[in-house]
């Protein structure tokens, strides 16, 4: 029942020089490995009060419980969302999507990279489906969990906390951004946004 850390498909050095092997060994197996220890244990919590009916604490554990659940989830989908053999564009259905919701690739990778760059403090840019609308927009998510619609599905996140970047790049968030375009898993995000279409808000 218990969360675990998934592997990555491709080892640490695999997507240098764009990210260090450092960078990912430390964010994989220290920071996202944090992230699933603290969703277990607050699942734990939660349980104990259901149990002792002490509810006095719940406000926090239902922070802790989303902070970490999406801590999990973000970089469940950003590891899948990395490849070596990534970057370029997006073809087909989804190159199509973009150019109608964003005008355009450039357009798109303009809006995307300025969400994730901007991020004040911690947080994420994310390329999403909105199924109520139909439609994809970039969402700037703050922490983990902030400023995203309701039943909207993440397709592509990029990761702005400075663990992310900073033993390689310090405090030039940018060029980090701009980097990790090289190895945006294109085919992933694809089949995404192809199961993403299949799935309703009611
Ligand atoms: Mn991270």
């Amino acid at each position: 029942m218990a969360y675990t850390l998934p592997d990555l498909d491709y080892d640490y050095a695999a997507l240098e020089p764009h990210l260090s092997a450092q960078i990912l060994e430390i964010h994989h197996g220290k920071h996202h490995a944090a992230y699933v220890a603290g969703l277990n244990t607050v699942v734990d919590e939660l349980a104990s009060a259901r149990s002792s009916d002490d509810y006095s604490s719940l406000p926090g554990l239902e922070r802790k419980h989303a902070f970490n659940l999406a801590g999990h989830v973000l970089h469940s989908l950003f590891w899948e969302n990395l490849s070596p053999d990534g970057g370029g564009r997006p073809e087909g259905d989804l190159a199509l999507a973009i150019d109608e919701n964003f005008g355009g690739f450039d357009q798109f990778r303009g809006q995307m990279s300025a969400a994730t760059v901007s991020v004040m403090g911690s947080g994420w840019g994310a390329l999403c489906w909105e199924p109520l609308g139909q439609r994809l927009y970039v969402a700037q998510l703050y922490d983990h969990q902030g400023n995203v619609g309701p039943g909207s599905l993440p397709l592509l996140v990029l990761d702005a906390w400075e663990h992310a970047y900073y033993l390689q790049y310090q405090n030039r968030r940018p060029d980090y951004v701009d980097a990790i375009w090289n190895v945006v898993n294109w085919a992933d995000i694809s089949q995404r946004f192809k199961a993403a279409k299949d799935v309703g808000l009611s």
